[in-house]
């Protein structure tokens, strides 16, 4: 699959972060994590829960980019690049940091799409090729009323709900597809209606078993 990473321009991802420049890019998403100053008085991250490690991929791919690796295009021309390829739009950051006229332009030749937004509630436009990115069961019956389909992370202990089934990617379905193979995450363009549901994995995953779901419930 094509991985298309949203970054910020002029700063790496790491520092980006600890900077609380993501927001540019990830807007109000809760897996980012608190700012706090540190004992220096420098800006540093705490709690971040984000799956996304930050010094491998995006560090890769902003380098390459940094170092003109990755030509400039408009997105008519990238959606002929694109055409027929399948396409995971947001392996970093979210989809909603870019105009919808860009994205429907980059995606208008694509052959299959997954994509995911924290920023349901502020680009519902995005259901057409994104999962509404859950992290409780009210936030998904928030999604469902704005019409999404949704991907909702997990602790262990939580149960899947009715209508979801579990990532076939994931280790608890001992990664029986790859994404590649599934495309269930491509919001109403897949044409299907049930929601996805994981157990929160990655780097932030224990911050999360620990903490969110009450956090973002209270
Ligand atoms: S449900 Fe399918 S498309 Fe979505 S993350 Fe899992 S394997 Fe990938």
């Amino acid at each position: 699959m094509a991985q298309v990473y949203f970054l910020v321009a002029d700063m790496p991802p790491f520092q980006a972060s600890h900077a609380g420049r993501d927001a540019a890019i990830c807007g109000s998403c809760p897996l980012r994590g608190r700012l706090v100053k540190s004992s220096s008085g420098a800006n540093k991250v705490v709690e971040r829960q984000c799956y996304v490690f930050l010094p491998h991929g995006p560090r890769q791919v902003y380098d390459a980019w940094r170092k003109g690796n990755y030509p400039e295009v408009d997105p008519r021309d990238g959606s002929r690049a694109l055409t027929r390829r399948l396409v995971r739009l947001g392996s970093y950051g979210d989809p909603a940091c870019v105009p919808y006229p860009v994205l429907e332009a980059l995606l208008a030749k694509v052959g299959d799409v997954t994509g995911y937004t924290h920023q349901w509630q502020r680009f519902p436009e995005l259901r057409r090729w994104c999962m509404a990115s859950c992290d409780t069961p009210a936030e998904r019956d928030a999604a469902h009323a704005l019409g999404f389909r949704t991907f909702r992370i997990r602790r262990r202990d939580e149960p899947v709900l009715a209508g979801e089934g579990i990532c076939p990617g994931s280790h608890e379905m001992n990664r029986a597809l790859r994404c590649s193979e599934c495309m269930l995450c491509g919001g109403e363009s897949t044409g299907t209606k049930g929601d996805v549901t994981i157990i929160a994995h990655g780097h932030g995953a224990n911050y999360f078993h620990r903490n969110v779901p009450e956090t973002l419930d209270a």
